[in-house]
């Protein structure tokens, strides 16, 4: 299986602003937007105003970067996003936040997407009372995701449970502490997704 390989602070700098890949990490002065806000690469004296293209490329990158997906995948997402209902900008979002390893990183159970993606590939989630190894499953209201029991025990978690809080769990997602249990509560809305970005971008950019 494919995987990202790069330093993923270079990701961050390439794209001119922190995209919290790192977990704790990002909120602390080791934080390589803190120490090294320039872009990787040699230093430029002066920069090209981008172009039309560069700004839909660069917000296409970021929000791909974000959520961890490739680019086929990314793609595809897109063309799903086209087939619904709605702004095509919006229905992609909420594609994105609606897949498992996100919901796992928004509910609390990791410290970044990144290692959200890794605990669902492991085996430790049940979705529905089935174990779901799937970090793309797209979960839908109703769903309810679970630590599975033996993982309650793994070190991780342990630690996890103490640490954990439902105070920066979306509106749309519910969790329970004592049970290390989610559930989804509606499908996310464009509003849920807490950073800045324009989508419409994106769209011009797949429309070229
Ligand atoms: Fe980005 Fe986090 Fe690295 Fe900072 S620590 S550059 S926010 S991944």
């Amino acid at each position: 299986m494919a995987r990202h390989i790069d330093p993923v602070c270079k990701l961050c700098r390439r794209e001119g602003e922190k995209l919290f890949l790192k977990g704790d990490r990002c909120y602390s002065p080791k934080c390589a937007m803190e120490r090294r806000p320039n872009p990787p690469g040699p230093a430029r004296r002066f920069r090209a105003k981008e172009s039309d293209y560069g700004n839909q490329l660069r917000e296409k990158q970021k929000v791909r970067r974000i959520y961890g997906v490739f680019e086929k995948q990314f793609r595809n997402y897109f063309k799903r996003a086209q087939r619904m209902k709605g702004v095509t900008g919006s229905n992609l979002l909420v594609l994105l936040e609606s897949r498992l390893d996100n919901v796992v990183y928004r509910l609390g159970f990791a410290e970044s997407r990144a290692q959200a993606r890794q605990l669902v590939r492991h085996g430790h989630f049940v979705v529905n009372g089935r174990k779901t190894d799937i970090p793309s499953y797209l979960v839908k209201p109703g769903d309810e995701i679970v630590l599975r029991e033996k993982s309650k025990s793994n070190g991780y978690f342990k630690e996890r449970a103490q640490t954990i809080s439902d105070a920066k769990v979306p509106g749309w997602l519910q969790l329970d502490i004592n049970k290390m249990t989610g559930t989804v509560l509606a499908e996310p809305t464009r509003e849920d997704i807490d950073f800045t970005l324009n989508e419409q971008l994106i769209v011009e950019y797949y429309s070229r």
